[in-house]
């Protein structure tokens, strides 16, 4: 069985994650101190702070941006269904746009027509690791006056007009789940340009605590306290960070290997006319964070027939992602939403095993396969 994903996890994690118990500081402490530190200079970004998930991330960041109850946030529907969650725990609404057909990203025009006078921000995603065109969209924003969060979720190790996700803008929200392409079990990081927008981020993710546990324990005078705010437990801790310093050794090799292998999979599915890849607008790199291919109508089979015929092969694929307004949860809050484009991409996408250790064998087995079924 060839699986969809596969953390990339060694011995090196697993002796890191022994030493941080073994030191006996397990919650967020120096450890984490140093994956925020390696992280921020890893991805040119000022400042990082280590949260428990990047839906926290996302809650923390748009907090701090200043969404409040009654506020309009425009992100797209087709993401993972966190996205539009962390607006509703804002108590905000989201307003969700519709993507484009090549990259899977938010439609900047559609987004440009859903501004009005409640828009508060814009949510971006760069959806499987492919950048969205952060300039277009932090011009938008400027123009007006609204605040650009990007849920980099699955972009760590991606690259936009040469400089990485999270050197770009005021705040970007990153995951360290299994699934995505490196992993502190469940972990996320915001990065931010802005000194204020760090501090707040660190007094939420703490029970807006005035002093850190960490600076606590290293005084040498007593010190009281105080709860400022009305903060949360989004505490990332010591055994996850300490996992995250080895997983960003990696992250290099890692978005190297996943590229090959991606473009492995555009040679191979390019010339098929039914099928359209997945294509790098110029200037953006993808860490091909997951790999998905759109079958077009013509194709002799349908989506959910190709990915039952893989699977009887020993290949295991995934729906492409989700829609949010479709959820029970969302149809229940806003009633019936219609984007026929975002719906065609997810209903006919299929997701292709995609990670390091996918051996150069398996790649060539998953190719001939896919190519077996939709090019007879
Ligand atoms: C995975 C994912 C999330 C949620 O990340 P967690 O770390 O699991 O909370 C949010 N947005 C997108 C686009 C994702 O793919």
């Amino acid at each position: 069985m060839i699986p969809i994903a596969k953390p990339y996890l060694t011995e090196d994690e697993a002796m890191a994650a022994h030493d941080a118990v073994l030191s006996g500081w397990v919650t967020q402490g120096p450890r984490v101190k140093e994956f925020e530190e390696r992280f921020a200079a890893r991805v040119d970004a000022p400042h990082a702070v280590a949260v428990s998930s990047c839906t926290t991330a996302l809650h923390l960041a748009l907090l701090v941006c200043g969404v409040k109850p009654g506020d309009e946030i425009i992100c797209p529907s087709m993401s993972y269904v966190a996205t539009s969650n962390s607006i509703l725990y804002c108590g905000a609404r989201p307003v969700f746009a519709e993507v484009e057909p090549q990259t899977y990203n938010i439609d900047i025009e559609h987004v440009r027509s859903l501004t009005n006078e409640r828009t508060k921000a814009i949510l971006i995603v760069h959806q499987m690791g492919m950048p969205a065109d952060i300039d277009a969209f932090a011009a938008l924003c400027r123009d007006r006056d609204i605040a650009l969060v990007e849920d980099a979720a699955c972009a760590t190790g991606s690259r936009y007009n040469g400089h990485p996700i999270g050197s770009h803008t005021d705040l970007a929200c990153f995951s360290f789940h299994p699934r995505k392409v490196i992993t502190t079990g469940d972990g996320g990081m915001i990065t931010t340009t802005r000194p204020e927008y760090e501090e707040k981020l660190r007094l939420l993710r703490q029970h807006g605590m005035s002093v850190s546990d960490r600076v606590r324990h290293e005084a040498t005078k007593l010190i009281f306290e105080d709860h400022v705010e009305i903060g949360y437990n989004y505490r990332m801790t010591d055994i996850q960070a300490a996992v995250g310093i080895r997983q960003l050794e990696k992250l290099d090799w890692i978005v190297d290997r996943r590229r090959k292998i991606a473009a492995y999979y555009n040679d191979a599915f390019r010339d098929i006319e039914c099928l359209r890849v997945p294509e790098e607008p110029r200037g953006r790199l993808s860490n091909y964070q997951s790999y998905s291919l759109y079958l077009r109508q013509s194709a002799p089979l349908t989506r959910n027939e190709l990915m039952a015929r893989l699977l009887t092969k020993g290949i295991t694929t995934r729906r492409g992602i989700m829609t949010s307004h479709r959820e029970t949860a969302y149809r229940q809050l806003f009633g019936h939403i219609s984007l026929p484009v975002s719906e065609d991409l997810s209903d006919r996408s299929i997701l292709l095993p995609l990670y390091p250790g996918l051996t150069d064998e398996e790649v060539a087995c998953v190719t001939a396969a896919v190519r077996d079924e939709v090019a007879s």
